[in-house]
């Protein structure tokens, strides 16, 4: 049987359809409290969007691990054959909440896993470098990304003067230019935890550990001229593609790796390995396996599970630590502030957010919106006499040590002997494209600048790719010079 509409509070109400007015012509009634209701709670129905990552789609499912890592790590859930409840949000950048999915653009890849001994998150993206190497650059970066403050247009001129004023960029523009600046589907992606962690294990020992989930459906891209098609068909493309794969039991899976390294060969390995613009070479570090990845749930509501879903990278358990990088240590910090400016100060209440294998005994109290408390026998104080929590650091651990200088200073990081904001980029060009590759990325570099990029900053693209490879810059410079001619003639 229908049910009755009622107030949010329960009480039936009159009508669906009519307001309450003083005669059929006249005003409506203030004291028409289901109709304000109505009005007001719809004014309220968006939180802030995301500042980045606006645009975003996710599931659950579960990692079980097939391999062997303990000796690495006495995290609880990668022990052989631990499986683990897990949330996944993938998204674009820049973009905002209505953008298309198929705009070039890194794509996020955040993880939470509900773990025994509280949630841990893995806030990664599905490249495993940035376009910077320090927080303090990151606001700026983002705005150069997003629209002018005169007419709230995007612009490619922003774009690249950053770019180009920050080389350290390079590697990620290389990538992100390139075939898996557009991934054909969320599916097809891989994601990549980016940063260094530290990684602890039972008797003490520390590792430096980079995370890698290989998709199992296969690396796929879209051309810009297929993605630019569909960004106008269908602007939810990889939302819906997502969803309706999990929805016919077609779950997508990863493989999770991780890359290990002993934390004495950090010094003097070729490369600053806590510097976020560059890779740990596979053939120095290979990866191992440490098990699979599966989504296999749709949200059953999309704004309560995906849209209020909180991932920060301070979320770490026992067993794994945070590490130099920069931009590791600057996020620790910037996302549980978003959070509680753009959900709340309890967003740990949240449903996709709560802890859900393990027990919360917290000294958090009050606050807006607050609805779970504890026991109220138990002191709202610690310590205290009366057998409320205390901390124990038999169950808790570290969250990472580490040696550095204690000069405070405002310095870059300590150059390793093949660092340079050019030479992984160089690599990548050279080494890993192959021709048809190399073509697509120059029809890309040059389709994109020709969006807009006027002197000086187009001088200065030319260069910035002539540094990355000669060739590919020569190329780059012709097309653009073709391009610019045509539009004149
Ligand atoms: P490898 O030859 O061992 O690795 C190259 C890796 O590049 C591949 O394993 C693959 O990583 C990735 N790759 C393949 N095609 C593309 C593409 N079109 N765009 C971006 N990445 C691609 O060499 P190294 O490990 O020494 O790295 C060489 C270069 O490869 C690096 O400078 C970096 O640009 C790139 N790279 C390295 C990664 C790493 O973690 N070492 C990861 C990804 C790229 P995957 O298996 O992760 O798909």
């Amino acid at each position: 049987m229908t049910k009755p509409t009622t107030t949010n509070t329960g009480i039936p109400v009159e009508s669906d359809d009519e307001s309450l007015t003083a005669g059929r012509q006249g005003p409506i009634l203030l004291h028409d409290h289901y109709l304000i209701e109505k009005l007001a709670q719809f004014n309220r129905e968006r939180v802030p969007e995301r500042i980045v990552h606006a645009k975003g789609s996710g599931a659950y499912g579960e990692l079980v691990v097939t391999g062997d890592v303990s000796k690495y790590t006495k995290a609880k859930l990668f022990q052989p054959g631990a499986r683990t409840e897990s949330l996944a949000r993938f998204s674009t950048v820049a973009g905002e909440q209505g953008s298309p999915d198929t705009w070039r653009d890194p794509r996020g890849f955040a993880v939470k896993f509900y773990t025994e001994d509280g949630n841990y998150d893995l806030v990664g993206n599905n490249t495993p470098i940035f376009f910077i190497k320090d927080p303090i650059k990151f606001p700026d970066f983002i705005r150069s990304q997003k629209r002018l403050p005169g007419n709230g247009l995007r612009d490619h001129n922003m774009q690249w003067d950053f770019w180009t004023l920050r080389p350290e960029s390079a590697h990620q523009v290389t990538w992100l230019m390139g075939d898996r600046g557009i991934p054909k589907t969320y599916r097809h992606m891989n994601g990549y935890g980016s940063h260094t962690y530290q990684w602890i294990n039972a008797t003490g020992e520390r590792f430096w550990v980079k995370y890698h989930f290989k998709t199992d459906q296969g690396i796929e891209f879209l051309t810009q001229a297929e993605a630019d098609r569909i960004a106008g068909e269908d602007a939810d493309y990889h939302r819906k593609d997502l969803w309706e794969a999990i929805e016919r039991g077609d779950f997508p899976s990863w493989t999770v790796y991780v890359q290990v390294m002993p934390v004495a060969e950090a010094e003097g390995y070729r490369f600053n390995p806590f510097d976020l613009t560059k890779v740990w070479s596979h053939k120095d570090y290979p990866l191992i396996e440490v098990g699979k990845w599966t989504l296999n749930r749709n949200p059953r509501n999309y704004f309560v599970d995906i849209e209020q879903a909180a991932f920060e990278p301070s979320n770490v358990v026992p067993g794994i630590g945070f590490s130099p990088d920069k931009m590791l240590l600057g996020r620790v910090f910037a996302y549980a502030d978003a959070h509680r400016y753009r959900i709340g100060t309890n967003y740990a209440q949240l449903p996709p957010n709560q802890a859900r294998a393990a027990e919360v005994n917290s000294y958090s109290k009050e606050g807006a919106m607050r609805y779970h408390y504890n026991d109220p026998n138990v002191p709202v104080y610690a310590p205290n006499s009366f057998d409320g929590p205390h901390a124990d650091p038999e169950k808790a651990a570290d969250t990472g040590i580490w040696d550095f200088d204690p000069t405070i200073v405002r310095a870059g990081y300590v150059q390793h002997a093949e660092d340079g904001d050019f030479t992984q980029a160089g690599t990548l060009v050279r080494e890993v494209l192959d021709d048809a590759q190399r073509e697509r990325l120059v029809d890309n570099i040059v389709g994109h600048v020709l969006g807009g990029v006027r002197e000086p900053v187009l001088s200065r693209v030319f260069q910035y790719w002539k540094n990355v490879d000669a060739d590919l810059g020569k190329r780059v410079e012709e097309g653009v010079r073709a391009g610019l001619d045509g539009s004149q003639g």
